[in-house]
């Protein structure tokens, strides 16, 4: 069975203190043992929050990295830095990523290649816009975007993908728990044609608009594994989506 996992996006949100009352009120929540829950503050709050989670259940996660392990990158952050600050995770190929920042498939799948060999996970987004939905292109897209990566990634152990289609991110409208059960399956199907069997153990997370009050709505989803939460993550409401399958 795939473990159930929540994962907290704050984005490009947060102050000391915010952050500071997150982890605090993570740490003084009684969580279930059985969910892995991450959390992915701004990137200069990540080293204070590894430090201050006390939660077992809970771990941290950059927003991004760069593909290369040091050298004259301005700004950009390393899989390596983050291995070395004891962070475990990062997510790439979020949307905000691909469309503000012109990041493509194949930059993504190298980033993605690059944070696995350095010793990170990785929780891999993919999705697609509201013009490719409306075009029928959701799984064309998907399947597109995964490809770059299982094209230089054989071992999928560590990485969890999250299907965030864009129109949903940030919007109020969630994909309905039908919609995002199909489309996973969907998902789970065309990378067993690729990587085989592996795709069993593979978690899919939803995201995109989910919240303490429609989390409930995925629960007998069996490809559904658990969400990429972002608004709703910054919020006390957090704690009934890690609980919603309860
Ligand atoms: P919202 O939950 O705010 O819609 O954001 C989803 C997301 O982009 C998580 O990565």
């Amino acid at each position: 069975a795939r473990q159930f996992f929540v994962g907290g996006n704050f984005k490009m949100n947060g102050s000391k203190e915010s952050i500071q009352t997150i982890v605090k009120n993570l740490n003084s929540a009684s969580l279930p043992s059985n969910v892995e829950v991450v959390i992915a503050p701004p990137a200069p709050y990540l080293f204070w929050a590894s430090e201050h989670n006390k939660q077992s259940t809970v771990e941290i996660s950059a927003q991004n990295c760069f593909d290369k392990a040091s050298g004259a990158y301005t700004g950009e952050i390393s899989a390596v830095s983050l291995k070395d600050l004891g962070i475990p995770w990062v997510i790439l190929g979020h949307s905000e990523r691909r469309t503000i920042f012109k990041e493509t498939d194949e930059l993504i799948a190298s980033k993605t290649k690059f944070a696995l060999d350095s010793g990170l996970k990785v929780i891999l987004c993919i999705g697609e816009t509201l013009e490719e939905k409306k075009a029928g292109k959701t799984l064309e897209v998907c399947k597109r975007q995964l490809k770059a990566v299982t094209d230089v990634v054989s071992d999928w152990t560590n990485i969890v993908i999250a299907y965030e289609p864009v129109w949903a991110i940030g919007t109020g409208l969630a994909a309905t728990a039908e919609d995002a059960q199909e489309i996973h399956k969907d998902i789970r199907e065309y990378l067993s044609t690729v990587i085989g069997s592996q795709s069993e153990s593979v978690r899919i997370l939803y995201g995109g608009s989910v919240s303490g009050k429609n989390a409930k709505d995925f629960k007998d989803k069996t490809d559904v594994d658990g969400f990429l939460v972002g608004g709703a993550s910054l919020k006390p409401e957090f704690v009934d989506i890690i609980k919603s399958r309860e």
